[in-house]
């Protein structure tokens, strides 16, 4: 394994301080909300419901029977007021940088679930990865991602921030986007080729800025002459966003990140690097407007 050329400067940079934002609980399972959203949401008259739930309910993964996955799911659509007259657009998620549309989702695997009809509540599972919600508020089209590191090298959600602007017609810097809760840059250590990969993904302004969120550790806390490297997921999808235009001065469009870490936050957010079988959702419904 080879490693890239680190300058004495990169290990000058401290490690991202653990991310322990504390939940604004919502509802037994509903733990994170942006308040950015929901200050917007306050003054449109747009209808959603959304939200990112964490533990004690499990909404996915391979310790539950389909049975429990069923019940849970149910629960969570009487407490978040969705619809539950249709199944809930659950896709198998394959790491890919796949999106489809509405009930397509139903037919194949994707990572992205693209939402255009009102009354169809959609939701991409995570325990580590990075959930996304995309929003195009004048077209009342949203869609949710889920993000791991292949997802994020491949790109998901920016060819998701693509394909819905295309759907709507609105420019991809006029879109609104909450990045949940994940593995953060304080605890997600990746190998060498994780690191080339992702920085790989994006484009030559954003990779610039790769120390300040893929950071080398430092050679006293190492047991050994490889350097570590952490990635902050969060700030790697945020610069797929931000290379759209999404969130520059002149963008109507936002990026709102919830910085809480499943790996600093164990009594409130299920990890798959913890061993846990247990998953989190990013939810997603348009409401029918009366
Ligand atoms: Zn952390």
């Amino acid at each position: 394994m080879t490693s890239p050329n680190l300058t004495s400067s990169h290990y000058a940079i401290p490690k991202l301080p653990p991310q322990r934002q504390t939940p604004d609980q919502q509802a037994p399972w509903v733990l994170y909300q942006s308040a950015r959203l929901n200050a917007f949401l306050a003054q449109s008259a747009l209808s959603l419901r959304y939200g990112f739930t964490g533990k004690p309910l499990s909404l996915g993964g391979s310790a539950l029977s389909v049975e429990e996955r069923t019940k849970n799911r149910l629960l969570l659509a009487q407490e978040a007021g969705l619809s539950v007259t249709i199944p809930v657009l659950a896709p198998e998620q394959i790491h890919s940088d796949i999106a489809l549309l509405n009930q397509e989702a139903l037919s194949t695997g994707c990572d992205a679930v693209i939402i255009t009809e009102p009354g169809l509540p959609a939701i991409v599972q995570a325990a580590d990865c990075v959930p996304v919600l995309l929003l195009d508020p004048k077209a009342c089209v949203g869609a949710v991602i889920h993000a791991g590191w292949r997802g994020t090298a491949a790109s998901i959600t920016l060819k998701t921030a693509l394909k819905l602007s295309a759907l709507t017609g609105n420019p991809p810097e006029t879109l609104l986007a909450v990045i949940g809760p994940s593995a953060g840059g304080c605890c997600y250590e990746v190998s060498h080729e994780v690191y080339n990969a992702l920085s790989q993904s994006l484009a030559t302004k954003e990779k610039q800025a790769l120390p300040s969120w893929c950071l080398p550790s430092r050679p006293e806390e190492s047991h050994c002459l490889e350097p570590h490297y952490y990635v902050d997921l969060k700030r790697v999808n945020q610069a797929q966003l931000a290379s759209l235009g999404l969130g520059t001065p002149k963008a109507s469009g936002w990026i709102d990140i919830i910085e809480a870490c499943t790996l600093c936050l164990p009594a409130f957010l299920w990890s798959h690097r913890r061993g846990e079988t247990g998953r989190q959702v990013l939810y997603l419904e348009f409401g029918l407007v009366s």
